[in-house]
């Protein structure tokens, strides 16, 4: 079976690690007997350069008839960058919430996953991290305050400002399904993260999801507060598979999860819709710094196609092939600068795509 895949290289590193992740998912590919069709659109910059905009209509079109979309990273330096004396609506960033925005993406996947070989690059205690750590934090990504009505207004010579947090049940609802569906391929555990001791969107939040879990009676469910919970990621992360929660609170603790992995270049993502559709990226940007040097980190993009085969085409045994194969690369000691340490052996970003598969 093929199936069809748009390909977003973007900007910076976006051409460079896109390239070894289609290179991965061509060795799954060949060795368990599935067919990739690769469709390459343009966005960020790239599409600025060529159409004017950073993202066009054609483009959101053909992402949306195809089975999953990859993309690379987009951007550029922002101070020296023709880009950024644009507009911003015409800016590279825009198509990004655009594209997310068209294709309906609400649930964003955040996987935290510490690297035994990556022990080093971790910032937590050696007691702490234990046998390691490997969760996913799902975070709802098109309600709750960031998309709430705002104002600020003054009353009587006082500025006041206001955000509204709220959240329907559906809205709700949809993500909690996702969270338990991808629980389901993992441990098989759901941390619902929220704030029911004071906020009403939090009360309706666990109301919800806890009628949800009484359609997955194998999965786990249980509730923590954000306070605490931005506390026992760091002090146990191992005890979390999957943490769902609201916009904020998400965007809060999937950037704190991260962090406790220690390497930015090795972090990827994924955003789903209500289908199997989803957009998968590495979690950093284009990093014009190093950009053309072939020195860049691809293994972000490679585990990030890896999800894709997982949650849009049901393909788990090439991403665990594919997952075991970066794992395999780093116990041989082959590192790109980034996650450089003493007595490993350094290659650039083509080299690193090689390897992995090589090994898938
Ligand atoms: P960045 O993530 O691009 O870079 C931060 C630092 O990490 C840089 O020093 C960079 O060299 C390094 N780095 C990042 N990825 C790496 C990799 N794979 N291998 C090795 N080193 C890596 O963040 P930034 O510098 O703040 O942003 C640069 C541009 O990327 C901006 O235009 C920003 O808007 C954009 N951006 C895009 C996305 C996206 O496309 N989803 C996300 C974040 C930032």
């Amino acid at each position: 079976m093929e199936h069809k895949i748009a390909v977003i290289p973007g900007d910076g590193i976006g051409p460079a690690i896109v390239a070894e992740a289609c290179k991965v998912l061509d060795a799954a590919a060949a060795k368990f007997g599935f067919g990739l069709c690769y469709t390459e659109l343009l966005m960020g910059g790239a599409s600025i350069d060529v159409h004017g905009v950073p993202l066009t209509d054609e483009t959101i079109e053909t992402a949306k008839a195809s089975e999953a979309v990859l993309m690379g990273s987009i951007g550029g330096d922002a101070k020296t960058s023709p880009w950024y004396k644009l507009e911003p609506q015409l800016r590279p960033e825009a198509g990004l919430l655009k594209i997310r925005k068209s294709l309906n993406l609400f649930a964003n996947l955040r996987p935290a996953y510490l690297y035994e070989e990556l022990r080093a690059a971790c910032p937590l205690r050696d007691e702490i991290i234990g046998e390691g750590f490997d969760m996913m934090i799902m975070r709802e990504l098109t309600g709750g305050l960031y998309f709430g009505a705002r104002q600020t207004v003054e009353e009587n010579g006082v500025r006041k400002a206001t955000d509204t947090l709220d959240y329907s049940e559906n809205e709700i609802r949809r993500i909690a399904i996702k969270g338990f569906e991808i629980a389901r391929k993992r441990r098989k555990k759901v941390c619902s993260v929220d704030k029911a001791n004071v906020l009403d969107s939090s009360r309706l939040w666990r109301a919800v999801v806890e009628e949800v879990g009484k359609d997955y009676p194998d999965v786990e469910l249980s509730h923590m507060l954000v306070d605490n919970c931005a506390m026992q990621l760091v002090r146990d992360p191992a005890q979390f598979d999957v943490i769902l929660t609201e916009n904020m609170f998400g965007d809060i603790l999937s950037d704190e999860a991260s962090m406790v992995t220690g390497s930015i270049g090795m972090l990827s993502s994924a955003s789903l819709n209500e289908t199997k559709f989803g957009l998968y990226e590495p979690s950093h940007g284009s990093a014009p710094d190093i950009a053309g040097k072939g020195i860049a980190n691809p293994i972000a993009t490679v585990l990030s196609a890896a999800m894709m085969l997982r949650y849009s085409l049901d393909l788990d045994e090439a991403a665990d092939a594919i997952e075991a194969a970066v794992k395999q690369v780093l116990k041989e000691g082959y590192r790109t600068g980034d996650i450089m340490s003493e007595g490993c052996t350094l290659v650039g970003t083509k080299e690193m795509g090689d390897l992995i598969a090589a090994r898938v």
